[in-house]
């Protein structure tokens, strides 16, 4: 695993070998959030630029278990970048609507166009997760789509897309404390559900399934990060930094102007 946390393609991953805690990566805090700060002023000025350009486009998948982090993330990594540049979609239970067609359909229906920030708040990959994890599909049916998701994926960055794939790893114990601040919090008891205990009993399953996905759909073109995330002030910092770092190397420029502007005045 590299100090980035992005794991290799054909790499078969145990997920309990992956640390959770920032502890070995960062031992300070308040620096964290000070090169932090600083990366959300670059991630501002690279998506005016991605904007500006119109050329290229990045979809930020996030995917965790509940009370994973997903929402802080988009919250603190994306604040100040200018909203009409990022269109963030929210997978919840599929309609009917949704269900009559292909898992994928609302997936594409939802990619980032030339310019834009995607981020995908839960993805396709609930239809190897949660699908699994509680049989709503028989086994010949998600199995599949693992090839489905990697070509699919691979469309999408051969048409200009740049990927990448967070998994916000927390621990049990760190589910625990969220979960009961979810409880004992008044502005926070909406964000709980029973559904979220039980849930919280198939750890073990859910962990198992998130194991295959990543093992089976890190690609070349779609890579997953497995970022631990029991201190938020790590998860962001991590993050922002793929963030950034991928942006760097996209180098998206203002467009030069097509005709000559030179000598125009303004009347
Ligand atoms: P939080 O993590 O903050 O609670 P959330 O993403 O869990 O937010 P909810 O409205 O609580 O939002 O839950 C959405 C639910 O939709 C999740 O339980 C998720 O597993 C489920 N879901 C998403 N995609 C699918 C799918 N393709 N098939 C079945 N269930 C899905
Ligand atoms: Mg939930």
């Amino acid at each position: 695993m590299s100090t980035n946390h992005r794991l290799n393609p054909n790499q078969t991953i145990t997920l309990s070998e992956f640390p959770t805690t920032a502890h070995q990566f960062h031992d300070d805090r308040e620096s964290a959030e000070v090169e932090f700060r600083a990366l959300r002023d670059e991630l501002i000025e690279y998506q005016r630029r991605l904007y500006a350009d119109g050329t290229r486009k990045l979809l930020v998948v996030l995917q965790a278990m509940d009370a994973g982090g997903k929402d802080g993330t988009i919250r603190r990594v994306f604040k100040g970048v200018n909203p009409q540049g990022v269109q963030v979609t929210s997978f919840k239970v599929p309609t009917r609507h949704e269900l009559a067609r292909d898992f994928l359909w609302r997936i594409h229906k939802a990619v980032p166009a030339k310019g834009m920030i995607g981020v995908f708040n839960r993805s396709h990959y609930e239809d190897v997760l949660v699908v699994r994890v509680h049989d709503i599909v028989p086994e010949e049916i998600w199995r599949p789509r693992y090839a489905h998701i990697n070509a699919f994926e691979k469309t999408l960055a051969e048409s200009g897309t740049t990927i990448l794939k967070f998994y916000l790893h927390i621990s049990s114990d760190e589910q625990k404390q969220r979960f009961q601040a979810r409880l004992d919090e008044p502005d926070k008891n909406w964000k709980f559900s029973l559904d979220d205990l039980e849930k919280r009993k198939l750890w073990d399953d859910y962990a198992a399934a998130i194991e295959e996905m990543i093992s089976k759909t890190t690609t070349p073109w779609a890579p997953w990060y497995v970022v631990p995330a029991d201190q938020k002030w790590y998860r962001n910092l991590a993050v922002g930094r793929v963030l950034v770092d991928t942006l760097k190397t996209l180098d998206p420029q203002y467009p030069k102007p097509e005709q000559d502007f030179s000598g125009v005045i303004i009347e």
